[in-house]
């Protein structure tokens, strides 16, 4: 749900350098025959995804003309993500755009492959079209799977043309516990309109968010508590409550929606916590 710049990478030559690799000389020719049907598609998919309305683009698992689909997916399979070939060079430029190689999904992996928006098997035209590929952790690679955009209240938003963190979505709060834990979901009252909260949502139960949000938010808790019980021993809990919010307001302004950002928010808001929940916690 993190934005990252569109890549100005030309589709009809990722596709010519793919192409160009058939030993087949009849599927070569017939790949050929295909390309301005593929250019035609890409022109369609870059109008969709603009509008937020890659919906609207029917699957063609079949493949393109008289080209099949898994003939179509080899192209990126063995002639794109294949080190030492050509278009190689595409799939690693397309790899190091997220900023701070960090998963524009689930905003926290690290960037380890690229991720099909629209699914190569089930759109096998788009297999090696360059705005469809986005840099992705695994783990978000491999949850987000065959996962395909149904209607206006469905699908991830795309990070070359979308950007869903113009507004803080994500919320967390704090159970009281030793140590203290952090639950985190999506804040219904955010002002966005229901589609968008709807995909919101979806992606944020599809990536599991919550669960790997609590996890590395578990982590932070203990570290700070240390640095918390200096604090409170000086200035008690107004100290601690002003320190909490002023590490919320640093990590919103850096990266709105990260999970750093919302459990100071949550742990700021926390009386229990602020008044001494954390005591014994690390
Ligand atoms: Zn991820």
């Amino acid at each position: 749900m993190w934005a990252v710049e569109l890549p100005e990478i030309d589709t009809g030559e990722t596709f010519d350098d793919c192409a160009g690799l058939i030993r087949n000389t009849a599927l070569r020719e017939r790949m050929q025959a295909v390309r301005e049907a593929i250019l035609t598609h890409s022109d369609n998919y870059d109008d969709r995804a603009d509008l937020g309305e890659l919906h609207l683009l029917m699957a063609h698992e079949a493949g393109v003309g008289d080209v099949d689909g898994v003939d179509l997916v080899k192209n990126y399979t063995l002639r794109m993500a294949r080190k030492g070939v050509p278009a190689r060079a595409v799939y690693d430029a397309l790899k190091i755009l997220p900023s701070n190689n960090r998963c524009p999904f689930c905003g926290y992996g690290p960037v380890e492959t690229l991720d099909h928006i629209l699914p190569k098997r089930l759109y096998p035209g788009f297999s090696v079209k360059p705005a469809n590929l986005v840099g992705s952790c695994d783990r978000c690679n491999k949850l987000k799977g065959e996962s395909a955009p149904t209607g206006p209240a469905d699908g991830f938003f795309h990070p070359y043309f979308e950007d869903a963190c113009h507004v803080d979505w994500l919320a967390a709060e704090i159970v009281p516990s030793a140590p203290a834990v952090a639950l985190f979901g999506v804040d219904d009252a955010v002002a966005l309109d229901a589609n968008t909260i709807a995909r919101v949502k979806m992606q944020f139960a599809t990536l599991e968010l919550g669960r790997l949000y609590s996890d590395v938010a578990a982590d932070e808790i203990v570290d700070i508590v240390g640095l918390l019980e200096d604090i409170f021993n000086v200035d008690g809990r107004d100290g601690v409550h002003q320190h909490l919010r002023r590490q919320a307001h640093s990590r919103r302004a850096a990266n709105r929606n990260s999970w750093r950002a919302a459990l100071y928010d949550a742990l700021a808001a926390s009386d229990w916590y602020c008044k001494g929940g954390f005591i014994g916690n690390g």
